[in-house]
């Protein structure tokens, strides 16, 4: 099964009366490749993403992953990893321990957590042993990440990972991404700057008030290569 499959999705939010935040949406993601959903503030990239999180109902339309229809309340399938906003860590304690604690908290066994792999593809080194409070903007985003990353999920999403980052940390994220796809996993990637998702993701799905505008590899919607 294809790792994500979206039908004439549409979302529209209560109390709004004319506008859909997503309408008519579909777009597929093949094993492997790095998507990028890309448009400008408004667009309903969060929207999207949160419907194929489960976490709000779509109006219409249907979402597949890996074959399973999404619906809220269904519980999250293990092979799907996400990042919203950085989660609030405990700054006291070190990287590593607070990934330790969220684990033990979804309840899943020790021996499915990849700290070391996760921390690794997160480019996090030796700070992983420090308190999270000495880190940077850009290390608790990638810890967040690496949270994310943890049970090494076949399809990762990240909602505006680069966020709030400077160039130096916005070049470091795409690293992530793109070591996290060379294993054959996928990824999903929202952002409204061209310039961020261009480098990294193999394919792009260009959204622009609740539509699609454009869909397919970056070569082409760009024009270069
Ligand atoms: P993006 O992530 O591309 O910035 P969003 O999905 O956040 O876009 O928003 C799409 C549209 O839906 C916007 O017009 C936004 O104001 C609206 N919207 C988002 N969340 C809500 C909400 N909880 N209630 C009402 N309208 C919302
Ligand atoms: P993003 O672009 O990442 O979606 P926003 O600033 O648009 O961020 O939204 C921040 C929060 O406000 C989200 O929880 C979103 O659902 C909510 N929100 C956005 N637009 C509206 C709206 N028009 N009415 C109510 N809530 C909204």
């Amino acid at each position: 099964a294809v790792p994500l499959e979206i039908t004439g999705l549409g979302k529209r939010y209560a109390g709004s009366t004319d506008r859909y935040a997503v309408r008519d949406l579909s777009f597929r993601v093949e094993r492997g490749q790095v998507l990028g959903l890309l448009g400008p503030n408004g667009a309903g990239k969060t929207t999207t993403l949160r419907m194929l999180m489960g976490l709000i109902t779509p109006d219409a339309g249907e979402i597949r992953v890996f074959g399973h229809a999404i619906r809220p309340g269904a519980p999250v399938l293990s092979r799907v990893g996400a990042f919203v906003e950085g989660p609030g860590f405990l700054p006291h304690l070190s990287g590593r321990a607070n990934l330790e604690l969220y684990w033990q908290a979804t309840g899943r066994p020790a021996e499915e957590a990849h700290l070391d792999e996760a921390l690794e593809i997160a480019g996090l080194g030796d700070a992983l042993e420090r308190a999270v409070r000495t880190y940077s903007q850009g290390m608790r985003q990638r810890l967040a990440i690496a949270q994310a990353m943890l049970g090494l999920p076949d399809l990762l999403i990240l909602d505006e990972p680069t966020n709030g980052l400077d160039p130096p940390q916005i070049r470091e994220m795409r690293n992530v991404m793109v070591r996290y796809a060379e294993g054959g996993r996928t990824v999903i990637v929202s952002s409204h700057l061209l310039a961020e998702v261009e480098q990294t993701c193999t394919h792009l799905v260009v959204m622009d008030r609740g539509r699609l505008v454009t869909a397919g590899p970056v070569a082409e919607i760009t024009g270069s290569g």
